[in-house]
């Protein structure tokens, strides 16, 4: 008999109604004979809303408190899909993280999930056939007890985790499009639904920019091999589309050389200018940086002409930006640099693709159709099966739209 978790985000639990429609599909799976775990969302919107009340209450909020504020958005949903579920007839109940239990770590707004305990969900489907509702996003720090979120997006992350938890064949996550496309739908209208997306491009998606899918909940799928789909939670309940599966990359016939491109704002940029240029200028750069936590992604060093200095330009995330700035102007001293400038109005554009690895050129294409458009590129990086540049954010949609078209993408 399958065993399946169905997670639903924010606007497919956006009001009571739409609450109802999810209870449609959970109701096919269950009259198919599948026994069921559900996952869901905060009301669309309902998430930003209690993070923002916190952010009035303190600027400066205790993460613990945070945590036991942005959790109740999910408590509300799991208890009204439990009561919709009972009303048609199902036996349901529902979950909060601490209940079942979800097992955190202390990192309090951002917390990873170390184990779940699904014995006790196991146990209902066999006894009594009852349906799992749990609260996404939530878990419980295992010392303290104390109520702990994924970090925004998580709900993807608690369903995942719960499939491999309960040893489920299958995890699907309902959401407002019908699958993974090539790019996002609202930005290139002519994107196309991918049938099967790999692992390992999903996680480059995911990281960089395409928020679909939690970046976590492609890791955990990947490691514990769950067949993972995202399909639409606006299909037909009685007659959906199957979505796109996440899946190894041996199971995909023919793999693409871009398979997506994806785009982030959540980048900002510095460059230090005139620095003295002789060893272990990059460490008194980096490592104030990283000891205070800060991420630094795409670097780039110029030597001048007169080769006695050099510029460095690198990004670190825009909520980072401005404590960034003031730690390099703190270390101006021991660094050596004589001007720091900033610009938080970028874009890093991605292209993604496991065909990367065997073809070459692939991103020097990019560099050219992107300067035939005018479009100026800051910094680059690349990997294995990515490459990455940041431009104005002013050009965005040209450029996506232009790397869309370039390697094939766009649908007829
Ligand atoms: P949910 O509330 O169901 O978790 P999200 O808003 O988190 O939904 O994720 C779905 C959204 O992700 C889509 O509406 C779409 O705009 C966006 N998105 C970004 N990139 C992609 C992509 N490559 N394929 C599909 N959707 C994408
Ligand atoms: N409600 C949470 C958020 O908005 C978790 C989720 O939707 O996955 O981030
Ligand atoms: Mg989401």
């Amino acid at each position: 008999m399958a065993r399946l978790v169905m997670k639903f985000g924010g606007t497919s639990v956006a009001n009571v109604e739409r609450i109802r429609n999810v209870a449609r599909h959970v109701k096919r799976e269950v009259d198919a004979g599948a026994d069921v775990a559900v996952v869901v969302s905060a009301m669309s919107g309902k998430t930003n809303e209690l993070v923002g009340w916190c952010r009035e209450a303190a600027p400066l909020h205790d993460a613990r408190e945070y945590d036991a504020v942005v959790a109740s958005g999910e408590q509300v949903t799991s208890g009204l899909l439990a009561i919709v579920l009972q009303d048609m007839g199902i036996q349901a109940r529902s979950w909060q993280g601490w209940q079942i239990p979800i097992l955190t770590s202390d990192a309090h707004g951002s917390a990873r999930i170390l184990g779940i305990e699904g014995g006790e969900i196991v146990k209902r489907f066999a006894e009594r056939k009852e349906v799992a509702v749990v609260a996404g996003f939530q878990g419980v720090h295992k010392e303290t007890g104390r109520i702990s979120t994924l970090g925004r997006g998580g709900s993807d992350t608690s369903a995942v985790a719960l499939a491999a938890a309960i040893g489920a064949d299958r995890c699907d996550i309902y959401t407002d499009v019908d699958g993974v496309y090539t790019t996002d739908p609202r930005v290139v209208p002519k994107a196309r639904r991918l049938d099967r997306i790999a692992f390992e491009e999903m996680l480059e998606m995911a990281s960089l920019g395409a928020k679909v899918l939690q970046v976590r909940s492609v890791e955990v799928a990947m490691v514990h091999k769950v067949p993972t789909f995202v399909r639409s939670s606006f299909d037909d309940p009685e007659n959906p589309q199957p979505g796109t599966l996440i899946c190894a990359e041996e199971d995909i016939m023919e793999a693409q050389i871009v398979t997506g491109i994806a785009f982030t704002r959540d980048e900002a940029q510095i460059t230090l200018r005139r620095i003295a240029d002789k060893p272990g200028v990059a460490a008194a750069i980096f490592v104030p940086l990283a000891d205070a936590n800060i991420n630094v992604d795409m670097i780039i060093q110029v030597v001048s002409d007169d080769t006695t200095t050099t510029d460095m330009t690198f990004t670190v995330p825009t909520s980072d930006y401005e404590r960034a700035m003031t730690i390099l102007e703190g270390a101006r001293e021991t660094i050596g640099y004589a001007s720091v400038a900033g610009a938080t109005d970028v874009v890093k554009v991605s292209a993604i693709g496991i065909g990367m690895r065997s073809h070459a050129g692939v991103a020097a294409r990019a560099f050219k159709a992107l300067a035939d458009k005018g479009v100026n590129i800051r910094a680059i990086t690349t990997s294995e099966i990515k490459f990455s540049v940041l431009i104005d954010a002013a050009y965005t949609e040209l450029a996506v739209r232009t790397l869309h078209s370039l390697y094939g993408l766009d649908k007829a």
